[in-house]
């Protein structure tokens, strides 16, 4: 700090010029310049043949190494350039050139406006450190000379330190590089359904140029609590074990963890494949994993004609780290955009675990310093201020919502590393995901003992409520008890039944992947199974037979089938008694269709 205050007292600038200004003209521009600068400044004429009409000033305020901190281009060539500059502007409003150019030229005033610039001093690994550049603000984004942008993370007293968002190549030590006085964004519109694009909104589907309705920062303040309401809308998986024991609310966080290859991808895709005819848009931000799996994704999701309603953020494993950092805060951007419309949001943000670790080498490579795993101190607000932007918001904010669906890869199960740790006291609960379980068949491979749901069972249907009764009480009990089926043999009867109760349930849990289940489908099969309907199908007939039954309801009930599906108010008995009364049916077609061969 000290050291920053001297510099101040001793501003340098020079001004380059043919012709000595005068006693008066010195006066009036050291004037100005201690003005802006609030500082003394020493001025010296530095002579330049070439420049007879205008001039240029330089300003520094280095103290031992004269660098560059600011220029006031009064040249003719200066002058230009603005004027150049107001009309690219002006082009991008509309077509109108002609009047556009004679509006422009004739309202035309220089300003006498700075372009701060900063000098190169390092450049490497996509970070570059600038000298000069002092009244840059962090986050700023800094254009370089040969056109890449950078953004300002580390500000110290003598150096500015820089991320990069292209290639660093073309980059040397003294490049100069001046100040946009904005932070980072992209823009954001309606066209940017069905698209692939990079974390700074550019499209890498190669369909050509978004068109967008406005342009917003990546990083902007969650909304406070009076801007927020409970949650209270489902929003629904379509897979069976979530929506029954984990029910995942409109506004919520919830985390998707697991060790690598347990379906957590899976999850979170099932769960956009489902949101079909549902009008939530969805945003998937994949964040450094291999292209090649992000085009896999892109082509499902096509293929099962969700792209239409979904984003594709995508910063891959080949892109820089910065560009990683900045991935999930570009897709949430976009989602706010939808959100305060009014509109309900999915986001998506595969993974964390690879998003803190682009993290930890761009802190690294900016000399802060390492803390626990090595990751630097302020990982845990990496992650906090992009998750608490999930909100559900007021219906004075328009009642839009933005769902968040945070994944995290563990290692060995390890839930208690530093990652996994923060982003669960973060969240609203989370999804465990066990490679046991999965490649016992168990799929999706949820724990149910370790899982949790903490704010979404307010927003489950009454009707999926009052049908998921005991199952996790039971599925504990199964769990109890299913050390003992090695010895199956030489139990009673009525532990066996018990066990073969726990395993159908178990069995029933099973899901496909890209087969979501409707509610009303949810709820009949859970007052199937816990009615024991179930338990003496055998195992591998289980999928069939829930299959069928599901048709067979369609057919035999559909005004119940519908009424839950629209109302979803609590199963009255007599409710009830029409979906078991429907078992039993489908079980004494399915008897007589055996018995016929
Ligand atoms: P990674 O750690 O590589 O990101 P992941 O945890 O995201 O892996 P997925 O890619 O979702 O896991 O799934 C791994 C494999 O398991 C995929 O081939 C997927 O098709 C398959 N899979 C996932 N869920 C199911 C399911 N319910 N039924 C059948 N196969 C599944
Ligand atoms: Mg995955």
């Amino acid at each position: 700090m000290m050291e920053h205050e001297i510099k101040r007292v001793r501003t340098q600038a020079f001004i380059h010029c043919a012709k000595e200004p005068t006693q008066k003209q010195y006066e009036r521009l050291t004037k100005f310049l201690e003005g802006e600068y609030e500082a003394p400044v020493k001025l010296v004429w530095k002579q330049d043949e070439k420049l007879t009409n205008g001039f240029r000033i330089e300003v520094g305020t280095d103290v031992d190494r004269w660098s560059l901190g600011s220029v006031y281009d009064w040249t003719t060539q200066g002058k230009t350039a603005q004027l150049k500059e107001e009309i690219v502007d002006g082009l991008s409003a509309g077509p109108d050139v002609i009047p556009l150019l004679r509006d422009t030229a004739a309202n035309f005033r220089a300003k006498a406006e700075p372009r701060e610039v900063g000098t190169v001093l390092t450049v490497g690994d996509g970070i570059a450190t600038l000298s000069g550049l002092e009244r840059c603000f962090y986050g700023e984004i800094i254009l370089f000379d040969c056109g890449v942008r950078g953004m300002v993370q580390s500000l110290s007293p003598d150096h500015v330190g820089c991320i990069l968002f292209g290639d660093d190549g073309e980059i040397t030590s003294g490049s100069l590089a001046c100040r946009t006085k904005a932070t980072a964004g992209l823009p954001v519109g309606e066209g940017f359904l069905g698209r692939v694009i990079g974390p700074l909104g550019s499209p890498l589907d190669g369909l050509g140029a978004i068109p967008s309705e406005e342009f917003r920062p990546i990083e902007s303040p969650a909304p406070g609590i009076i801007d927020r309401q409970p949650v209270d809308t489902p929003m629904e998986t379509g897979l069976l074990t979530i929506d029954a024991m984990f029910p995942i609310g409109r506004g919520q966080r919830e985390l998707i963890i697991g060790d690598r290859q347990t379906g957590k991808t899976a999850i979170a895709l099932d769960t956009i494949l489902n949101q079909r005819d549902r009008d939530v848009v969805c945003i998937y931000v994949a964040i450094g994993q291999k292209a090649s799996s992000v085009a896999q994704l892109v082509e499902t999701l096509r293929r099962h004609d969700a792209l239409k309603y979904t984003v594709v953020v995508a910063a891959t494993a080949g892109d820089p780290a910065p560009v990683q950092y900045i991935a999930p805060y570009s897709g949430c951007a976009l989602g706010e955009y939808f959100m305060n419309q009014g509109r309900d949001v999915l986001i998506v943000y595969d993974d964390l675990s690879k998003h803190a670790v682009a993290y930890r080498s761009m802190s690294l490579l900016l000399e802060r310093s390492p803390g626990r795993e090595a990751y630097p101190g302020d990982v845990f607000y990496l992650h906090s201020r992009l998750l608490e932007r999930a909100a559900r918001l007021s219906e004075e904010r328009g009642g839009g919502s933005m769902t968040a669906l945070p994944i995290v890869e563990t290692q060995a199960g390890d839930v208690s590393a530093y990652i996994p740790t923060n982003i669960i006291s973060i969240t609203d609960g989370q999804i465990f995901l066990e490679s046991d379980l999965f490649f016992s068949g168990q799929r999706p491979a949820v724990n149910v003992g370790l899982s949790v749901s903490r704010v979404g069972g307010d927003a489950q249907t009454k009707a999926m409520k009052s049908a998921v009764g005991t199952l996790r009480l039971d599925l504990a009990q199964y769990r109890e008890m299913e050390v003992f089926t090695q010895f199956s043999s030489d139990l009673d009867d009525n532990t066996k039944g018990q066990l073969a109760y726990g395993q159908s349930l178990m069995r029933l849990l099973r899901q496909e992947q890209y087969h979501p289940l409707k509610m009303h489908q949810q709820v009949i099969l859970l007052v199937a199974a816990l009615s024991h309907a179930m338990q003496d199908v055998p195992l591998e007939e289980l999928s069939a037979f829930r299959d069928g039954l599901l048709d067979f309801a369609e057919r035999q009930i559909p005004e119940l089938c519908q009424e839950i599906e629209d109302v979803g108010a609590k199963l009255t008995q007599e409710q009830r008694e029409r979906i078991l009364d429907m078992v039993r049916r489908y079980q004494s077609k399915l008897a007589a269709v055996k018995e016929n061969g």
